[in-house]
């Protein structure tokens, strides 16, 4: 075990904290910073962004509800740690990032671990990617103002999203949103902070 075990209340799913204590975070830090790897908060990753925290990480990979037969659509790559996890979980993942230097030292973090179900894409999240769509599942880790009609689009029935919503610099709300039919059905589960998803 990496982690102290009560960053995990409340994460019902043994599954994601064998793969969380599994996986090591120093891995995807910057030199100054690998010390902190095991601490439960957010870090600076470089070109002004954050990685996660780890038991947010947990919460929002658990209501993706993965069973591993899953494609994933993950927008805002970064330091690819969520990456990581979501390859453990799922089938596929497609990763999505807009800043070059973070695309390229993902690829590399998880190559170096052997992870080999992700594909990468250097472009804008809020075009989804349509070559692959529809997905299973869909995980956001950059606020959005509004949720993405594309990646809405992309999401196949039943399937379940996770996203940030809200405006730069404020408090941001979790949704989960699934879709069934022509209906979506939205849920909002708690506050959070994440870096704008950039236009
Ligand atoms: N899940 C990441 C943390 C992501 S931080 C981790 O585990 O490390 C948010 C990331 O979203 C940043 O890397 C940022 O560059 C990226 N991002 C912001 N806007 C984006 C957009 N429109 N499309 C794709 N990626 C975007």
């Amino acid at each position: 075990m990496r982690f102290p075990q009560n960053i995990f209340y409340g994460i019902k799913d043994k599954r994601i904290i064998e793969v969380i204590n599994s996986i090591p975070r120093e891995d995807f830090l910057p030199e100054s910073l690998k010390d902190y790897a095991y601490a439960d908060t957010a870090l600076p990753i470089g070109s002004g962004q954050t990685i996660s925290q780890p038991s947010l990480v947990a919460y929002m990979t658990q209501l993706l509800e993965l069973t591993g037969r899953e494609r994933v659509l993950e927008i805002g790559t970064g330091s690819g740690y969520q990456t990581a996890i979501l390859a453990a979980l799922a089938h596929e993942v497609y990763t999505i990032e807009i800043i070059r230097e973070l695309h390229e030292e993902a690829k590399q973090a998880l190559s170096k671990l052997g992870i080999g179900n992700v594909q990468y894409k250097l472009g804008s999240g809020y075009e989804g990617w349509e070559e692959y769509a529809p997905f299973d599942r869909i995980m956001v880790t950059a606020a959005p103002p509004e949720v993405p009609p594309k990646l809405v689009e992309q999401l196949k029935d039943k399937g379940r999203m996770v996203v940030p919503v809200g405006d730069r610099d404020q408090t941001q709300i979790l949704k989960l949103i699934i879709k069934s039919g022509n209906t979506m059905i939205e849920e909002d589960k708690s506050f959070v902070r994440f870096v704008p998803m950039v236009e």
